[in-house]
């Protein structure tokens, strides 16, 4: 029995200036974050397995408005709704994943349908609708992810692409703080055992059918019980380009690095191409890392180790 159980949640990283953020919406932020990873960690407090910890917390967030994720997911330049998801166990190295998907209500329950009914690990768009009606999963009409704020942060950057004459994908919170991230958890169960999600709407007025880092595993998401669960938030292409949560688990094996090293050192080789974002990491004793070179990231935390629920957005928190 491992005592040193404990979650890490993320639902985004990006520009989130405080100055920005008006005091209802970031207490609103600040109780969905709380609620959570509070179902998370009761899970693991009551000997649950970090898979059901992981889902759980990323559920409440895909059923938020707030996230891009879910409910709240961005729109393409199109003007449709496309979906990433993933999950990984760490004890077995079993993943799920889902992309372009329009009609699944909850992405992550779709990820875990596919590691736990299927012998694949990532299906995409009709097939993966045909799989998840097959085993019940909630379908929904697109216009249930249709909602004000992400038309209108749409329309925002169409405008601006028509006056530079540039074509611009944006992190959904980037320039408008109310607008806001792809959601990820990461957790270690009692057994001693990992395990890493992420649910994402992608960017921004990205291409239709552009697929993100969040469905790639290791990428978005990696989780190994002899290392670290990561999932990472940001600008996809960047993360894709360095496998970066991949890599902060070989950081930790080759390298030897420890889980605070081998995080920052990712976010350093992101920086170093110009990329943005941030990651969450737990490692198999309960340390948590959440860098970020962004100004933001809406994270939280709560360990056994810790004892106190922690919830964070802006940088230098
Ligand atoms: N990583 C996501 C993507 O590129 C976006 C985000 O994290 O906000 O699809």
């Amino acid at each position: 029995m491992n005592n040193n159980f404990g979650i890490a949640i993320h639902g985004g990283a990006g520009t989130i200036l405080r100055e920005k953020l008006s005091p209802k919406l970031e207490q609103q932020f600040r109780a969905a974050l709380t609620l959570s990873i509070s179902n998370g960690y009761k899970i693991l407090q009551d000997g649950g397995s970090s898979l059901d910890a992981v889902q759980a917390a990323i559920i409440v967030m895909e059923n938020s408005e707030l996230f891009n994720a879910g409910k709240g997911a961005v729109f393409t330049h199109d003007e449709t709704n496309e979906m990433d998801s993933s999950i990984m166990c760490g004890k077995t190295l079993a993943c799920g994943c889902g992309t372009l998907l329009k009609h699944i209500k909850n992405p992550i329950i779709f990820a875990r349908t596919v590691m736990e009914k299927s012998e694949h690990v990532l299906l995409a768009s009709d097939g993966a609708e045909q799989f998840a009606k097959l085993h019940n999963l909630e379908i929904v009409e697109p216009k249930y992810f249709h909602t004000k704020r992400r038309w209108f942060q749409l329309q925002v950057v169409k405008e601006n692409e028509k006056e530079t004459e540039t074509t611009r994908t944006i992190l959904d919170h980037d320039g408008d703080n109310s607008k806001h991230g792809t959601v990820g958890a990461v957790a270690l169960d009692k057994d001693g055992n990992l395990a890493a999600a992420t649910s994402s709407g992608g960017m921004t007025n990205k291409r239709f059918n552009r697929i993100g880092d969040t469905p790639m595993i290791g990428a978005g998401t990696y989780a190994d019980n002899a290392t670290c669960a990561v999932s990472t938030t940001g600008h996809g292409e960047y993360f894709m380009r360095l496998v970066t949560a991949k890599d902060i688990s070989d950081m930790m094996s080759y390298k030897n690095l420890d889980l605070i090293d081998a995080s920052k050192e990712a976010i350093s080789k992101l920086s170093a191409i110009d990329g943005s974002g941030g990651v969450i990491a737990i490692d198999k004793d309960g340390n948590i890392a959440m860098p970020m070179n962004t100004p933001g990231m809406y994270r939280a935390s709560f360990s056994a180790n810790d004892k106190e629920l922690s919830v964070k957005i802006f940088v230098e928190e």
